[in-house]
């Protein structure tokens, strides 16, 4: 039986100040002990939320992390290892901000869903298709090779430990959502691809969707049979918005 999972992404925002307090804001709210609830704070941040919200359920991840697993040479980056040291349990893999702006390869993002983890992350893996691909009729396409890159690499058990994020590139930050049958019949396929391989994997992996969730449309996205919470961005930010979320899932 899959738990669904709500996962906030809050991207490169946030002081000092406003992270206190939407900390603050996450350890009051009330969650159903049904749901798993993540945030993902940039890197700078991470300590004082894992401190900050020591006494909930909440669980903190990164938002990007190294190629190798354990700390060395290699400027700028931080290890797998590290994160998990300092009490980080998950860590996105491929959000297409990364794959789109950093130019982040599939080659790449493999050799940092193994380095995550060697050292004990669950990678939430990040997929998806730009407008022009679904429009050109490419997205089951696209989708199916990012999944395939990792399957190819390391077989499907990989997903046994990892969690697997539909989001398309158009809806990420748009105010545009996927229609819950639009975002349906593509976790319909993500968990056709796995079970052609292995049905205990496919039927057990969390598949989330992300793009332009909100309160007002969560729950119709999460009551879709393949769609096991949401990973959200803007919303994420506030927690008043985020704990409506989190019900929409525990419902
Ligand atoms: C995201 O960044 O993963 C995301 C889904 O963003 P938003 O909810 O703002 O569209």
């Amino acid at each position: 039986m899959r738990r669904p999972m709500v996962a906030g992404n809050w991207k490169m925002h946030g002081t000092r100040a406003s992270v206190a307090e939407l900390t603050q804001g996450l350890s009051q709210l009330s969650l159903s002990s049904g749901i798993e609830v993540a945030v993902f704070p940039p890197a700078l941040f991470i300590n004082t939320v894992i401190d900050g919200l020591a006494k909930t359920k909440i669980v903190v991840g990164a938002q990007n992390s190294a190629v190798q697993s354990e700390q060395g040479a290699l400027t700028g980056e931080v290890a797998p290892s590290q994160l998990a040291e300092v009490g980080c349990k998950l860590v996105l893999i491929g959000h297409s901000e990364r794959r789109q702006v950093i130019g982040e390869s599939d080659e790449v993002l493999n050799r940092k869903f193994a380095a995550a983890q060697a050292a004990g992350l669950k990678p939430v893996l990040c997929v998806g298709e730009t407008l022009e691909e679904r429009e050109a009729g490419k997205t089951l396409e696209v989708v199916g090779r990012q999944l395939s890159s990792i399957i190819d690499a390391f077989g499907v058990s990989a997903f046994a430990n990892a969690v697997i994020a539909y989001e398309p590139v158009w809806a990420i930050g748009t105010g545009l959502t996927a229609s819950p049958q639009q975002a349906q019949d593509v976790h319909a396929a993500i968990r056709q691809q796995l079970a052609a391989q292995d049905a205990e994997v496919a039927e057990g992996v969390q598949l989330l969707y992300g793009g332009s969730v909100k309160a007002a449309n969560a729950a119709e996205l999460f009551g879709m049979p393949d769609i096991d919470g949401g990973l959200i961005g803007g919303a994420s930010l506030n927690a008043d918005e985020f704990g409506a979320i989190c019900r929409a899932a525990g419902n």
